[in-house]
């Protein structure tokens, strides 16, 4: 079986260096092992994606040389999936619902912090503090009921206790140098939020179920993802999906050493194009590849 790679950024922004150079890797890595590249467009929230970045995706990659598969797979088109998975956590008895406000998590974090430290995760936000995981399955009931918002939360404790140890296959490298087999740690994430009322999935949990529907074997993506595969074997592990490869790349810095995060005149693909610079050059650009 060829091995299969995948680009799948959000269209939340438009692209810039950094998403060229995690598009062209995969790209190039496909079309060397005689692989397959997919386009995936992860836009399951629909308050920060729109369609003119999304089209704008499309025309920036192909503007880079990039050709992809078609259908390209779109999120927001497969939540049936996701609750399908979703589903399968619940009856394992792994998912509870958390009722809290940002306000009341922000200021439960405070009371913790006050007391003497609460734990960040690896991206440096406080974990869940709160105490839903207890409440009975009459309060839950009833306050599902009564139309409150809620979160539904993965019990970490209770997966990673089911689950024992965990690893992967780094092919690339970790913040820390880490290479070859890594251990995962998703306790260092807390209770993480696989779904919410209104949206009945996350990035951690569409990740896992897309990589999988689609035989992905070969998962190439930014340094900053690193530590969020411990949720994503994690995951694998509970639903009985496939194990694929991973390989983080490093990231593209802007002048300042800053990781970049939004296109700006400097790093935006259009942006870049629209002042005559060549797809030639942004390829000489994001490289040694
Ligand atoms: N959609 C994610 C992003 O744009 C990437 C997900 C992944 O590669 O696993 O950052």
């Amino acid at each position: 079986m060829p091995p299969v790679f995948r680009f799948a950024p959000s269209p939340n922004g438009y692209l810039h260096l950094g998403h060229a150079y995690s598009a062209l890797l995969n790209f190039d890595l496909a079309r060397r092992r005689g692989g397959r590249f997919l386009l995936r467009i992860e836009d399951i929230d629909p308050t920060r994606c729109r369609p003119e970045f999304e089209a704008a995706i499309y025309e920036d990659l192909a503007w880079l040389g990039i050709a992809w598969e078609t259908p390209v797979r779109r999120q927001s088109e497969h939540f049936a999936a996701y609750r399908a998975a979703l589903d399968e956590l619940s009856a394992l008895g792994l998912v509870y619902p958390a009722f809290e406000s940002r306000a009341e998590i922000a200021l439960l974090v405070a009371q913790r912090d006050a007391a003497g430290g609460w734990p960040r995760d690896p991206d440096g936000a406080p974990l869940y503090p709160g105490s839903a995981g207890a409440l009975s399955p009459a309060a839950r009931q009833r306050l599902i009921g009564e139309g409150a918002p809620y979160a539904l939360r993965l019990d970490m404790a209770a997966a990673c206790a089911r689950a024992g140890a965990l690893g992967w296959t780094e092919l690339g490298e970790g913040p820390a140098g880490e290479h070859g087999e890594v251990a995962a740690h998703p306790l260092a994430w807390g209770d993480v939020i696989l779904a919410r009322r209104e949206t009945p999935t996350s990035y951690h949990l569409s990740v896992v179920v897309d990589d999988a529907l689609q035989g992905v074997t070969d998962v190439v993506r930014g340094q900053d993802l690193f530590h969020a595969t411990g949720v994503h074997r994690l995951l694998q592990h509970l639903l009985g999906l496939p194990q694929p490869v991973y390989q983080h790349h490093r990231l593209i810095k802007d002048a300042s050493g800053q990781k970049l995060s939004k296109s700006t005149a400097a790093t935006g693909l259009r942006e870049l194009r629209a002042g005559g610079v060549a797809a030639a050059e942004v390829r000489r650009l994001v490289e040694p590849i």
